[in-house]
């Protein structure tokens, strides 16, 4: 299995695609569809002796464009089939429109927020310039968590790990004795996936995204290759600092509304993130709003209109996650 790295400078920064050769020419994601990127995909392939027409199969892990872009383009160079989870499959089609388009949902998403006029001007403008990224429209072939591929002598099982998107999903292998994962953006060597922005069609984002830390503490594979950085060698582990780190988070929420009564997402995202830019202009709120549902859905606070407020004093947070 070989890894080729694409430049990313939108999203959680360069890009991994994995290309295993054998019988067949199958690719685990594939970047951001910008010029530079097709070029530098085309190259690295072509390291490898490989052309975007030879490739058969492509595992999709979800659909952000940073990891589905270049799809479309090696689907029609070639016709390759394209696999992704059947919860983001119509997003990777182009059937449904991202946030990235659909102005409905950009209003509801921004209202529900309370985002300011000025951010919501600058995300906006960042979002629009931004929209080549998700390449191509491509003719895809849907799985469910469980399905099982046979591919080149290997067998992978697609694991759903809901939360960062509503279809991300796994790939797990066994490869000499070890059990290994494609991860996508499940867990990440060093930034926390994020969770409420990143998909905002996730309903309880952030308990979609625990219990799927927990499938992954309780697979305990031996090593997990992440969407981006390099390879996790002890997932397990890393799963468990992900869920400790958004407990404190869930903290520090609370914490906010202790200290400044009744707030909207926006605030509390304020008082966690300070000044936000491009892209964090969507996933600060979003990672706000994934924890005050979160309280709100265990009765620690109070929801009303777009206001959120603590209803339980001194409330126990670690109760509200697992400790696997
Ligand atoms: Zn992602
Ligand atoms: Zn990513």
């Amino acid at each position: 299995m070989e890894r080729i790295q694409l430049g990313n400078t939108v999203f959680e920064g360069a890009n991994n695609v994995y290309l295993l050769q054998g019988d067949e020419t199958v690719l685990v994601d594939a970047g951001v569809a910008t010029e530079p990127t097709r070029g530098e995909f085309v190259d690295g392939l072509a390291s490898f002796g490989v052309t975007p027409e030879d490739v058969d199969r492509v595992f999709l892990t979800h659909w952000h464009y940073d990891h589905a872009g270049l799809a479309g383009m090696i689907q029609q160079a070639g016709g390759a089939t394209v696999h992704v989870h059947e919860a983001d499959a119509e997003l990777v089609s182009g059937e449904e429109a991202s946030l990235i388009e659909d102005r409905t949902l950009q209003q509801e998403t921004f209202e529900a927020w309370q985002l300011p006029d000025g951010p919501r001007e600058e995300l906006l403008s960042f979002l629009e310039g931004h929209a080549e990224l998700a390449g191509e429209d491509v003719d895809v072939t849907p799985f469910s968590g469980g399905d099982r591929f046979a591919v080149n002598g290997f067998e992978l099982e697609a694991v759903h790990l809901p939360g960062h998107s509503a279809g991300l999903s796994a790939f797990a292998f066994e490869d000499d004795g070890e059990r290994q994962a494609f991860v996508g953006d499940a867990i990440l060597p060093k930034y926390t996936p994020n969770v409420g922005g990143a998909d905002v069609r996730v309903e309880s984002p952030l308990a979609k995204y625990v219990d799927s830390l927990v499938e992954v503490v309780e697979r305990d594979w031996d090593r997990a290759l992440p969407g981006h950085r390099d390879t996790i060698e002890e997932p397990a582990e890393r799963a468990r600092e992900i869920i400790g780190h958004h407990r404190e988070r869930t903290e520090r929420v609370v914490d906010v509304l202790d200290r400044h009564g009744a707030c909207d997402v926006w605030t509390v995202s304020h008082h966690l993130f300070g000044e936000l830019d491009t892209i964090h202009i969507l996933h600060g709120p979003g990672e706000a709003f994934a924890h005050l549902d979160h309280l709100a859905r265990h009765g620690v606070v109070e929801r009303e209109a777009t206001d959120y407020r603590l209803a339980v004093d001194e409330p126990d947070v670690g109760a509200l996650f697992p400790d696997p």
